[in-house]
């Protein structure tokens, strides 16, 4: 991210503030982000350096470019006296991906959320540009796809996840972007690509013309599996009702919206689930749970659900009662606009290792992130096998984690620190809207800042589309937490 372009963001979210009669500080305060104080003199802003630097030593291998990798690599720069770290990954381009659903809704350009990853690579670290394609624990090695073998003491899994777009029958991801199928997710993350936000917007406006013409039909899916931000699904569900109601006229009342998540709630925590539920309400959204989108007939503009329910079966003379037995029926809705969120998992070179769990993840003890099996192995972010969500905001949390807990495995000492599960999900509900849902293990919001956190405010917004890159660019890749 370059100085002018970072000051031109804080000068357009000063503008926006100033409106507002809040200045860049107290907004910081506001935001429970007091601590930012990159935001506030961005060219005073030095690299965080600790008192209690560690002379450990050890080989440390981290796979992966993104969010955890870059974060992890940088705090452990920051860390060691001596660091000997090297990256491996594809990417030249590194991915703002939260920005995917700004651009998804006209609000960002995909330039907006692209860097070059030569850029966060802490200086002194070792960058094999490849992927990793073996994994061998019991030798302390990887192997790259060009053959090389890369020892190491203490490795770092940060892979990211895959999409599965083609577990949905009749879908290809070339077919993102025409017959109404809009996909905000699609991106390569080895190629630095977005090609799925863009194509979305395009859809989005053509939805809305044909809103403001006649009746049309808005589907929004939400897979079995795992996802990256479980929010991202409903945030576009929120911003394509609020764009047909800018609109005017009749494009609003003229346009049927429904989410169909494979699950049977709105949010796992019980307050949030009942915000959505009235903001839902509010706005004459409709859902239907348990709805797992199996099919798509792209030229007839049709999707197939499966409808997966509990009912009664045979009776059970033995236990004098009926058996319950699982049906599942297959409903086809015609749509004009769907929106698909795929089903994701672990890259399959995981997957297919002794790394990965039978399910792809990496299987790791929640609270160290330390691999169940191999103890000098730790993953985080996405593709680690933990019970909380898949978001940056989770990777902000995790990686002082694996930083001080590898420094205490190469000191010989008992892993010190623990993730508490935090985790945040700025769930956009409009344009000019956000609730901020934070939350940890106890499955409690657990706002930083003493206000309502089931409200919609502007301010979260602010955070949202002006703090939250500069933050993540400057603040987090760099190891300033
Ligand atoms: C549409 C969308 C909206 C989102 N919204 C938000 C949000 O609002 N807030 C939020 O906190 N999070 C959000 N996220 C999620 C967030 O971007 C991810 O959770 C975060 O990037 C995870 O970091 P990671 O390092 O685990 O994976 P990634 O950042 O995805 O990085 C994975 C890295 O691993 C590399 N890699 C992959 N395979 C290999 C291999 N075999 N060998 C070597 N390297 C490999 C990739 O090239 C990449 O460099 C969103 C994501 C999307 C897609």
């Amino acid at each position: 991210m370059e100085k002018k372009e970072f000051d031109r963001m804080l000068s357009q979210m000063d503008k926006e503030l100033k409106e507002k009669g809040l200045s860049r500080r107290d907004a910081l305060k506001l935001a429970g982000i007091s601590g930012a104080a990159f935001l506030l003199n961005p060219s005073e802003s030095k690299a965080v350096t600790t008192a209690e630097a560690s002379d450990a030593k050890g080989k440390i291998v981290i796979v992966g470019a993104g969010a955890a990798g870059i974060t992890v690599a940088a705090q452990l720069t920051n860390k060691l006296t001596n660091p000997d770290i090297t990256i491996i990954a594809p990417n030249d381009i590194h991915l703002y991906q939260p920005g995917q659903t700004m651009i998804g809704a006209g609000v960002w350009e995909a330039d907006d959320i692209k860097e070059n990853t030569k850029d966060y690579i802490p200086s002194g670290t070792k960058w094999i540009k490849a992927k990793v394609s073996e994994y061998n624990p019991d030798t302390n090695e990887v192997v790259t796809d060009s053959g090389e073998k890369v020892k190491y003491d203490y490795l770092v899994v940060a892979t990211g996840l895959e999409y599965n777009y083609e577990a949905i029958e009749g879908l290809t991801t070339d077919m993102i972007g025409s017959n109404g199928i809009a996909s905000i997710y699609l991106n390569d993350l080895n190629k630095g690509t977005v090609s799925g936000a863009k194509k979305t917007w395009g859809l989005l406006q053509e939805f809305a013309e044909k809103a403001k013409k006649e009746k049309v039909v808005g589907l929004f899916s939400h897979p079995n599996t795992p996802i990256k931000c479980g929010g991202a699904p409903k945030k576009i569900m929120y911003l394509t009702e609020h764009y047909l109601r800018k609109q005017g006229g009749d494009a609003r009342s003229n346009a049927d919206l429904t989410f169909l998540p494979n699950g049977g709630k709105m949010f796992g925590v019980p307050e949030y689930h009942e915000a959505i539920v009235k903001q839902f309400e509010a706005r004459s959204m409709k859902w239907k749970y348990k709805h797992n989108l199996v099919k798509v007939d792209g030229a007839k503009q049709e999707a197939t659900f499966a409808n997966s329910y509990k009912t009664k079966g045979e009776w059970d003379a033995d236990l004098e009662e009926y058996t319950e037995v699982t049906k599942t029926d297959y409903i086809t809705m015609p749509y004009d606009f769907l929106h698909v969120t795929p089903p994701m998992k672990a890259p399959d070179s995981i997957g297919n290792s002794p790394v990965g769990s039978k399910k792809g993840w990496v299987p790791v003890a929640k609270e160290t992130l330390q691999h169940v099996k191999f103890s000098n192995i730790f993953a985080l972010g996405d593709v680690a096998a933990v019970p909380m969500g898949k978001t940056g905001g989770s990777v902000r949390k995790q990686a002082p984690v694996v930083t001080q807990n590898i420094i205490d495995a190469m000191e010989g000492k008992e892993l010190s620190a623990k993730y508490g599960g935090y985790t945040v999900c700025p769930l956009i509900t409009g344009y000019g809207t956000v609730m901020l849902a934070e939350f940890d293990w106890s499955k409690q919001p657990t706002p930083s800042f003493p206000l309502d956190p089931t409200v919609e405010r502007w301010i979260w917004w602010v955070l949202k589309a002006y703090m939250l890159k500069p933050m993540y660019f400057y603040g987090m890749l760099r190891g300033r937490g």
